[in-house]
């Protein structure tokens, strides 16, 4: 496969981890989350994607009939038509949609927004608008007409009592061994995912820090001036099918050709990179005049500098290496000290180490100077861009405003700032991040800088609660007024002209009539007088209310069911794990994600358990006692029953529990160690068609499944492929069969979320595709125990099940004139090259999106994106979320390096990256990556860098940890692997990265260090962070090291006896067990700093950490050092330091 074609391989997926979640863990117990606002966004709130209308004959979703690429424009839908039936369309009989009730089908709250304007100018959204409720849609499931096909096969139990069924399963079981070796647990492996190692249950909450002040825009904070970018003229453009960006991995890697022994720099002046750190001096910047000294505070290069755009001067000691022209002045003041790294330029870069070669696998021939390099004078580690500080000043300089919207092209502090956001009439950056705010006008600068230009969008992104959720707007029948041509929808950028009669579209220039309902005067600005009343007028993001022409087969949904599928086969059943799963269901049945007020969920469970063959369960409420159906026929599968599979937990509450209490019981004897996958995620789709609605299976899955059936798997983990030119067959599927499964999982609106409990390889990447390709979501538990993977599996599955979550989704991003989107990297399904498919997309969910240009842009009219998601929320209602935002664009170079964001352009790349590993050697791969690196910052160090010594490093100030985030790319598991990184762990990475948002990267390849010994047990907030380096670990300290996926608190060995006594209960570090998976509870202020810290971070991450208590000089503490990304790794990963170097030498090559 080549690269390009992603979409349909398995997509990696992850789960993206949004910076602020309002999810609460723990405290799932009784009620709802406490903290969490649950009403208010916990559950869902629908967002609503914009898809064209399909009016898809059968259902857009038919495998072949989607609409074909391009399509967009050219569906000439009945857009407009729709709207007079809707009254007697909607609530279909016997779906359970949420009929709307007839003129507005507006839950009650939703006053705000009325359909029709009220003539009088009103600022502000009504923030206090009551918060949106949706409609109680709860209609049962009516088994009623459903035909219960029991084949031959299906066999029908009876089974009350355990004996009873036992004696049945025999029947099915017989012959069953167990298998020897899977059933024992094998010692941890690798760290990092491998071992489980559960922690304590969260109970901090996170404080959305920022200040509560958000008033919800209010007249006097009314939105922006219309002026903005108001409808903008823009050469039409229907967007034709453009085919998926070809070749993403610049070929022309230039390799790295030996250093150039010319530049003046002692070439082999580096020292092998080891440990610690170097003799203070500065590579030095044999610049005349300059001093040596490390980055002396008295340096210009002081990070914000904003040195004036055309002085390029400053040069001297060290022009700032962040670029030349500070940071865009309304988003990132400049920050008065910086003075320990110093950002200007590293003075001379020296040539390239002689070791460097071969810690450094990418670069060929590098270390080729023989002889004994001369004196160390390498980087002083302090004088080189250090995230941390960068993270810090962007924290004072940013967290405490609000973030208003209003602007075109306004950068948003980082992802690691706290900061509220305040919607005036751009996305906020929770829902999409941009490589750069300012695109550069033409195709040929945008190749020249090399800077991709993409879009990172979470569009069910969860809101802190200070914010608001997006307005839910209804237009009725006539659904949303869109543009005749292009079908954007109506949003702050349209222009209302002719008195307010007609409209010109900001994305293709096409004129449409105002549909006479919709008409409202304009003021003598020209805006209309209404503008503050509507959402779509006024906002960034919003939602409409779909009309049946977004319906799949014209009908109004279904509420979704969800659908547990419990692997029982002899491991699953012998760890504990089926038994957990089956207590832990009882109670988070009452936590099925339900729709603003709506008092139960309107979403219906159905019960599979399977080994070799699959057991349905017929839980229908009248049945004294649950039936189980057992299907053995694998190879053809259906569903032996529908009346009684899918049903209301309430109604069935009795049966169902039952069921859960004796699923254990009836398997506790199971011999059978075969299982087989595809046939369960079959009999979940068939289920769900069946029953004519979307839906998500939970499938808990422990081995490879060989049994005889579809979809059978064969144990081809092989490591001595690793750096071979067939290392990317470890990335793709086995077998094709899963994709064409996944094709259909998709067309019905079918999500598979997957929980892997592996004792040895059982080919993620296989097993993964479906759950990518659905917008579902992976959990790996390797060796799982249940005493130390409980806690963090239980706290997995919890939220999972409880998040919010939009089913039969389909996404699409219009762009204005002259840009569009290309390429596309997440979970999902393309079957045509512009519409996104997700069965299940959920909050946590990002999907990156690509732009080309196809035209020219123009600096007055910026350049706009609008993302439309259509779903289908948790209780059946049909929506539409609509994000929206304007750009700049730009002639100059400049421009463009000065309103970049790093970490989300780590986001693509390494999402780019790792989507390359399936198509392309890894070496290749990396090898594209640094060239790509290089020549942006090349482009930068060429236009828009005062002239200076090839021998200083001059990074532009937004671009300036581009090197030190990349190189963390470069050494991951997936694109280097150390040797205790598993085949499936570095699928199971590749997946979760694909779709990760911003602060999910930014924490996963560089993660957080924080030395809890300076914590302030007095106060709420966190230590500072440090670097993630050796040199920086005191042995009198303790750390915590967080990657979103895994927690490591390192403990030095000169650590204080009082310390360890407060944090582990010990009384010396011999005694402290690096088995713990979670901290003792000690009443003492240190250790319930530390547990707070804990519990937040978890809050935090949308997957819950691993808890690895490590050693110094403990065997352990090789794998916590593997996360120590500034050192050289032991796979051979280069030190930043040394890769900063290297990127020098690329850069200087490319100059030259
Ligand atoms: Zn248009």
């Amino acid at each position: 496969m080549s690269v390009n074609q992603q979409a349909h391989t398995g997509p990696p997926y992850g789960q993206p981890q949004p910076g602020y979640q309002g999810y609460q863990q723990p405290a799932y117990g009784g009620q709802p989350l406490p903290g969490v606002p649950q009403s208010q966004y916990g559950v869902y709130n629908g967002p609503m994607p914009g898809y064209q209308q399909p009016v898809p004959p059968q259902g857009y979703f038919a495998s072949l009939g989607f609409p074909l690429k391009g399509s967009p424009v050219s569906n000439s839908d009945n857009s407009s038509l729709a709207p007079n039936f809707i009254g007697s369309l909607r609530a279909p009989p016997t779906s359970g949609a949420p009929p709307p009730a007839s003129g507005s089908s507006l839950p009650s709250g939703h006053l705000a927004y009325s359909q029709f304007g009220h003539g009088d100018v009103q600022n502000g959204i009504p923030a206090s608008a009551a918060p949106m409720q949706r409609p109680p849609a709860s209609q049962p499931f009516l088994p009623g007409s459903a035909p219960t096909p029991v084949s031959q096969t299906s066999t029908f139990q009876q089974y009350g009592p355990p004996p009873a069924s036992v004696q049945q399963l025999s029947n099915h079981m017989a012959g069953m061994t167990i298998g020897s070796t899977t059933a024992s647990a094998p010692p941890p492996a690798g760290l990092g995912y491998g071992p489980p190692t559960s922690v304590p249950p969260v109970s901090g909450s996170f404080s959305a820090t920022g200040s509560g002040l958000y008033t919800p825009y209010t007249a006097s904070q009314g939105p922006p001036p219309p002026s903005v970018s108001q409808g903008l003229p823009l050469a039409q453009s229907p967007f034709p099918g453009q085919p998926i960006s070809t070749q993403r991995l610049p070929t022309q890697v230039p390799g790295f050709a030996p250093p150039p022994s010319s530049t003046g720099i002692g070439p082999s002046s580096y020292p092998p990179t080891t440990g610690a750190p170097r003799a203070p001096s500065m590579p030095g910047p044999p610049l005349p005049g300059q001093t040596v000294a490390g980055p002396s505070a008295s340096q210009p290069n002081h990070v914000s500098s904003p040195p004036p755009p055309s002085t390029m001067t400053g040069l001297h000691p060290g022009p700032p290496m962040s670029g030349l022209r500070g940071p865009p002045p309304p988003t990132h003041p400049p920050q008065p000290g910086y003075q320990m790294q110093q950002n200007g330029s590293f003075g001379q870069v020296r040539g390239p180490q002689p070791n460097y070669g071969g810690a450094y696998p990418g670069a060929p021939n590098y270390g080729s100077q023989p002889g004994p390099p001369p004196p160390p004078k390498r980087l002083d580690p302090d004088s080189i861009p250090s995230p941390i500080q960068v993270i810090e000043d962007d924290r004072n300089n940013c967290g405490s405003e609000p973030f208003v919207t209003g602007v075109r092209g306004q950068v948003p502090p980082l992802v690691t700032t706290n900061f509220l956001v305040k919607d005036q009439g751009n996305a906020s950056p929770r829902y999409i991040r941009c490589t750069s705010y300012n695109i550069p006008c033409t195709s040929d600068m945008a190749k020249q800088s090399q800077v991709p230009l993409a879009a990172v969008i979470k569009p069910l992104a969860t809101l802190p609660p200070e914010e608001t959720l997006p307005y839910l707007v209804d237009h009725g029948e006539s659904g949303p007024v869109r543009c005749n041509r292009c079908k954007a929808y109506m949003c702050p950028f349209m222009q209302f002209i002719e008195g307010g009669r007609r409209f010109q579209c900001c994305f293709c220039s096409c004129v449409t009539e105002v549909p006479p309902h919709y008409f409202q005067h304009l003021d003598h600005t020209g805006k209309r007088v209404d503008f503050y009343d509507r959402p779509e007028l006024s906002l960034g993001s919003y939602e409409f209310l779909a009309t049946v022409d977004y319906c799949k087969n014209n009908k109004f949904p279904s509420p979704p069911a969800f659908i547990f599928m419990i692997d029982v086969s002899y491991n699953a059943v012998k760890s504990g794990l089926v038994r957990l799963i089956c207590e832990e269901l009882k109670s988070l049945l009452d936590y099925l994600p339900r729709e603003g007020n709506m008092e139960e969920s309107a979403i219906r469970v159905g019960f599979v358990t399977y080994n070799k063959v699959l057991h349905f369960y017929n839980v229908k409420s009248s049945l004294a006692q649950p039936q189980m159906m057992v299907v053995s026929d694998v190879a053809d599968m259906f569903v032996p029953l529908l009346d009684g599979f899918l049903v209301n937990v309430n109604e069935s509450r009795t049966v169902i529990v039952s069921l859960l209490d004796q699923i254990p019981e009836m398997f506790a004897d199971t011999r059978e160690t075969e299982t087989v996958f595809a046939p369960v995620i079959q009999a979940g789709l068939e289920a769900l068609k069946a029953a004519e609605c979307a839906g998500k299976l939970f499938i808990f899955h422990t081995s490879l499944p060989i049994a005889e059936a579809p979809g059978k798997l064969k144990n081809r983990d092989d490591k001595k492929l690793i750096n071979t030119d067939k290392e990317k067959t470890l990335f793709q599927p086995q077998t094709s069969f899963y994709n064409n499964l996944a094709k259909d999982c998709v067309a019905q609106g079918c999500c598979v979320d997957l929980f892997l409990f592996p004792n040895q390889y059982l080919d993620v990447a296989t097993l993964g595709v479906v759950t990518y390709q659905t917008g579902g979501s992976i959990y790996k538990y390797a060796y799982f125990q249940l005493e130390t993977d409980q806690d963090r599996f239980l706290n997995d599955l919890r939220r999972d099940v409880q998040k919010e979550v939009g089913f039969d989704a389909v996404m699409r991003v219009r762009t204005s004139t002259g840009i569009r989107a290309t390429d596309f990297f997440g979970a999902f399904y393309m079957s045509n090259t512009t519409d996104v498919e997700m069965a299940g997309l959920d909050c946590d969910k990002t999907i990156t999106v690509e732009f080309k240009h196809d035209d020219k842009l123009s600096e007055d009219s910026g350049a706009l994106l609008q993302c439309a998601l259509l779903y289908t929320s948790c209780a059946g209602q049909r929506r539409l979320r609509i994000h929206n935002l304007s750009l700049n664009c730009c002639t100059q170079l400049a421009d463009l390096y000065r309103n970049c964001e790093t970490d989300t352009l780590i986001n693509y790349l390494a999402k780019y990256a790792y989507r390359g590993v399936l198509s392309s050697p890894v070496k290749t791969v990396r090898d594209a990556l640094i060239s790509q690196c290089a020549q942006i910052l090349a482009c930068y160090r060429k236009n828009c860098a005062s002239p200076s010594s090839a021998g200083q490093l001059i990074l532009p100030e937004c671009m300036k940890l581009l090197p030190v985030y990349l190189n963390c790319v470069l050494k991951s598991d997936v694109l280097q692997p150390g040797p205790e990184v598993t085949t499936d762990d570095r699928a199971y990475i590749r997946q979760l990265v694909t779709s990760m948002d911003v602060a999910e990267t930014n924490v996963f390849f560089y993660p957080r260090l924080l030395p809890l010994t300076k914590a302030d047990v007095d106060s709420d907030s966190l230590p500072a962070a440090i670097r993630n380096s050796e040199e920086r670990l005191s042995k009198g300290d303790i750390y915590l090291l967080e990657n979103g996926l895994n927690i490591f608190v390192w403990v030095g060995v000169n650590v204080q006896q009082g310390l360890i006594q407060n944090l582990f209960g010990v009384s010396s570090f011999s005694q402290i067990s690096n088995a713990l998976s979670t901290l003792p509870v000690l009443e003492n202020p240190f250790s319930k700093k530390v547990r707070s810290i804990i519990d937040m971070l978890q809050v935090q991450r949308s997957r819950y950490m691993k808890l690895i208590v490590v050693k110094q000089e403990d065997k352990l503490e090789m794998l916590f050092k593997h996360f120590l990304v500034e050192d050289k790794s032991l796979s051979g990963g280069a030190s930043y330091v040394d890769f900063l170097c290297h990127m020098h030498k690329e850069i200087r090559e490319l100059l030259s």
